[in-house]
């Protein structure tokens, strides 16, 4: 193993249930790196988040961000408290701000049926869904973050803001993204999801959206509003491949991803830019369920699991890629035997979900990507 081989990750636990599903995450890595050997992990635990905020009146520190700065990947666990918050009433949430300061613009958000999951829709072919949702993370609406104006007491302003470079490089992900899973099986199209009828930022997106499509002539380049994509995820998700939309209808779209999941327990996700990226649970930190050990581990171990993948890929390192995939087996493997989450009505906890994935993992067979 050369030096390369050993990634460092920049662990931030953050509030709530984020902290519960982290400390399982982390044994998880470990068992997987441990089995599949070929390369190492060493972790990097650092303070971030509401609670660090009330005591310390910082949310995310200069020693944090430097040391993400530095790291091979971030592995967050989820942020923010509903009493606590800044001066002008918003939510603490340094998930957002890391992915402004390391440009990650392109949150991937995949929704993949478990097998063994009670079916969330009566179509059977709802049973099997796999697509990905991308949603840009560093403009669109959220540029307006803290930025936004309330003018007097009868009205308030925020700006929707879409850059061409951000797009290009947003769109080629996606594509590049598409192109692979085609090479896997997959549909091999990539849907714009906008309200280009409507807005000229929209109309923008659109316009550099097809300028890109134009280099990828292998994968078909689709378009679709945002309302009626809302509708086809609940009437015919099983046709979907790749979106790629805005900010914030991609915050909204990946939730009701999560739902067809099964729930917010079940989706991961990473936000990845040109160097850096961040792997989290697309959930938050679940106040009504916190410290009841109710937390379902599943969404964050399917992130380290994306994270494991993606510097597989990135270093050339075919065995993380391969412990990524281990993971995935053994959350696969655990549901198809009947395990069951309180968020689904079930009776495992955290602990017990997280015995039950770390014991598959002694035996599992790594799945492709
Ligand atoms: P945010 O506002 O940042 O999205 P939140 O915790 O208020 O955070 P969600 O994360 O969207 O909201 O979660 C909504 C609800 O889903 C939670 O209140 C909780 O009941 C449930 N939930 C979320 N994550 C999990 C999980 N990992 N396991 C079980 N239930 C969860």
């Amino acid at each position: 193993m050369t030096a390369n081989d050993t990634f460092t990750i920049c662990v931030l636990p953050g509030d709530g249930i984020g902290v519960e599903v982290m400390a399982p995450c982390l044994a998880v890595l470990e068992a997987a790196a441990r089995r599949v050997g070929g390369f190492g992990l060493v972790f990097d635990e650092r303070p971030a988040g509401a609670l660090f905020y009330r005591d310390t009146g910082v949310a995310l520190p200069k020693a944090t961000l430097d040391v993400a700065a530095r790291a091979d990947a971030i592995l967050l666990g989820a942020m923010g408290w509903p009493d606590i918050r800044y001066e002008d009433g918003t939510e603490i949430s340094p998930q957002i701000d890391l992915r402004m300061e390391f440009g990650l613009y392109a949150g991937v958000r995949p929704v993949r049926s478990l097998a063994g999951m009670a079916p969330v829709l009566a179509d059977p072919r709802g049973r099997a869904l796999d697509f990905v949702v991308i949603r840009e993370s560093t403009e669109g609406l959220f540029a307006s973050r803290g930025k936004g104006s309330v003018v007097d007491d009868r009205q308030a302003f925020d700006t929707m803001m879409i850059t061409r470079d951000v797009c290009e490089r947003l769109f080629d992900f996606s594509f590049g993204l598409a192109r692979q899973r085609k090479a896997q099986g997959g549909k091999g199209v990539v849907t714009c999801v906008d309200k280009a009828n409507v807005f000229a930022s929209f109309a923008f997106f659109r316009k550099v959206f097809d300028e890109r499509a134009a280099l990828f002539p292998d994968i078909r380049a689709d378009h679709a509003y945002i309302d009626a994509t809302a509708l086809n995820l609940v009437r015919r998700p099983w046709e979907l491949d790749v979106l790629v939309t805005e900010n914030m209808f991609g915050d909204i779209l990946s939730d009701l991803g999560a739902g067809l999941m099964g729930g917010m327990g079940f989706a991961p996700s990473a936000d990845i830019g040109d160097r850096q990226a961040v792997f989290q649970p697309c959930h938050g930190t679940a106040p009504d369920i916190a410290g009841q050990d109710k937390a379902n581990p599943t969404a964050m171990f399917l992130s380290a699991a994306m994270m494991l993948e993606w510097l597989g890929v990135k270093h050339d390192n075919e065995a993380a890629t391969r412990a990524g995939g281990l993971i995935r087996a053994a959350v696969g493997r655990v549901f198809a035997e009947g395990a069951s989450s309180f968020e689904t009505g079930g009776r495992d906890g955290t602990s017990a979900l997280s015995r039950k994935v770390l014991d598959a993992l002694k035996t599992a067979e790594p799945v492709a990507r």
